[in-house]
This record gives structure tokens, sequence and C-alpha cells, in this order.
């Protein structure tokens, strides 16, 4: 739990994940056989020889906000990097986080008094937001604060009840986490090089460039996914539930298409689904209309890459309090372990 607080709380808009690389390289130190970065960014950890490649991927981004202008009175516009959706942003504390002085911020509106009747039904976009941090421009620009400053949301990891945890970037701390935990518990059988990748959140950035370079011979994303089991969820349109365990995707994309998207490998699928009754994991199936993840980039890599996707359930995913279960988490290692220590069948 401390661990997955670490990488969870640590900030790293896509572009900007220095800090939670350190972190990670940091935990990794002598348990791997070598640790290597890109010129990108992405963190590559080598661990085991064997006959096959196999890349593992969890991302080290997080969706955020960037500076975009400074007004004359030291008011902040800003823009956003990846799905931050309008309505989560009104009221958030913020941290900006200039070269010299990480500042503490708050997201700032009209207020509702005087606001006009047509204002008051409609949803207040970003446009109209405005980070105050309650520094002058000369003092922002003492601080290092400019455009292009990244600004992330003031948010911890907080326990909830049985077993479920909050956090701003469970997407996809949790799979760091789970990466982490994995790498460091594994006996390999085959050649793995677990990469943390950047900037999947702006269109899976990191892990196009690295597939590249690591030439995999199977390829597997950890990510987060879309829980449904709340109130304002159909169960038929996202039938994944917390504490079910980890889930398979069988196939992701843009919606009512599934272009853009992975259709996984129905060996990956079958390796995975035999890997999880064997160690007694129980996992969900999954087809999501609406999303992707870094496996999409490794299966399109080269000569094209048979590849999967693991995702955790999560609550309320892009609203800076994502919801996730411990124990899935926990399941999610299991089987990553697993991976890891069993030869690929195909
Ligand atoms: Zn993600």
């Amino acid at each position: 739990m401390e661990l997955l607080r670490k990488v969870s709380e640590a900030p790293g808009i896509s572009g900007f994940e220095y800090g939670i690389a350190e972190i990670i390289k940091k935990e990794l130190e002598g348990h791997t056989d070598k640790i290597e970065e890109d010129a990108f960014g992405n963190l590559y950890v080598h661990k085991g020889k064997g006959p096959k490649t196999i890349m593992i991927t969890a991302h080290t981004d997080e969706i955020g906000l960037i500076v975009k202008h400074i007004d004359e009175k030291g008011f902040i516009r800003f823009a956003k990097v990846g799905g931050v959706p309008d309505h989560v942003l009104l009221g958030q504390r913020v941290q900006v986080h200039g070269k010299n002085k990480k500042l503490s911020g708050t997201i700032g509106c009209k207020a509702i008094h005087v606001m006009k009747e047509d204002e008051r039904k409609q949803l207040v976009t970003y446009d109209k937001m405005f980070v105050d941090t309650g520094a002058t421009k000369d003092q922002l620009t003492k601080y290092g604060v400019r455009v292009g400053t990244p600004i992330t949301i003031e948010r911890g990891v907080t326990e909830l009840e049985n077993g479920l945890i909050v956090g701003r970037a469970m997407d996809d701390r949790a799979g760091c986490y789970m990466l982490i935990e994995a790498l460091k518990n594994a006996n390999p059988v085959n050649r793995i090089v677990g990469v943390f990748t950047v900037q999947e959140e702006v269109g899976l950035r990191g892990a196009t460039v690295s597939s590249f370079s690591v030439r995999p011979d199977v390829g597997i994303a950890i990510d987060t996914t879309i829980a449904g089991d709340h109130p304002e969820i159909g169960e038929s349109e996202a039938p994944i539930k917390l504490g079910s365990g980890p889930t398979l995707v069988v196939a992701d994309g843009r919606r009512d298409s599934l272009g853009g998207g992975l259709i996984a490998n129905p060996l990956v699928i079958q390796w995975l689904t035999d890997l999880a009754e064997k160690s007694n994991i129980k996992c969900q199936f999954e087809v999501l209309e609406g999303g992707t993840t870094d496996a999409t980039a490794i299966q399109l890599s080269r000569e094209g890459v048979p590849s999967g996707c693991i995702a955790i359930p999560a609550r309320y995913v892009h609203s800076f309090s994502e919801v996730v279960s411990k124990n899935d988490i926990e399941s999610g290692v299991r089987l990553l372990v697993s991976i890891m220590e069993n030869p690929v069948p195909f």
C-alpha cells in the first residue's frame, strides 16, 4: 500500500513523468538485470532470459493541465493534457510546478450569483476557468512558472471501506505498481522487458517508440478500465465490476466501430485465461467501446506483435478520484508473475 501510495501521489502529466521514473528506478534497483531510459523518457527494466521477449507496459503519465497564458494579475489560463472532462475541474485544488517553486492553487470561475439565467443552466467549460495561485505575474516569473509549466490536481490516496481505495491517478499508477511488484518478485523463464511508458494519455506515444526498440514477441499492456457497478452506468453498458478480478480486454477502440483500438490476439487471450485458471485467479472479460491502451501501439509495431491488455477495474476514470480494489490489484500482480514464470505456448 505504501508503494502504491507513493507512485500514485507522484505528479507527472504527459511529457513530465521524470519523478515517477526516479521512484521506479530506486524501487527496482538490485532486483533486475538492467534498467535504462530512452530519449523519449520511457524506462526499460530487463529481467530474465529465454526463447521469447515479452514486453509488458504500464504508463507513467497522468492526465492534467498545462499553463497556456498568464494575465497581468497572475491568473493562469490552461490547456488540458489528455482526456480531462471539464465538469470535474471546477473547485479543484492544484499544484503548479514552477521550475523554482511548487505553488498551490485553485481553479476558479464566475460565482453562480453573478451568472445570468442561461449561464446557470450550462456546463462551465474549461476555457472559462483559470488557476489562482495568489501570486502576481512577477512572482510567477520569479518562481519559474511560464507558458508550458505543468499543473497537476492536488489529491492524495485515501482508503475506503471493503478494500477499496481512491486516488487521483490510479490510471495508470495502479499498473505501474503492479509491474514493479511483479518484476521484483518473479523468476522469469523468458526475456522480460517491463516498459514504463510515457505520454500514453495523449496518443500511446511512449509505447509506439518503445515497442520499436524492444522488438517483442508478445506484448501486454497493464492499464485501468471502466467499472460500471454504480448507479449511473447500466450493467450492459459496462459490465465490469470492482473486486471481481483483473480484466482481460478482448477488444477495445472507438465507440460504434472499435476503430483505432485493439482486437487482442486469440492466442494471447487463451494463454492469459489458462494462466489465470492455473493460478486460481478470477478474471473478467471485456469489450470496451470508447478507449484503448498501449497494447494497440505494440500490436502495430514493425511486422505486428500478438498483444493483449490486462486492465484493473476503476470507477470514475479520469475524474481525479478513481476508485479501485486492492484485491484486483494484488490478483493482477499474481497474474503478471505467472506470465513471467511460465513458457509462452505459441
Ligand atoms: Zn490509462
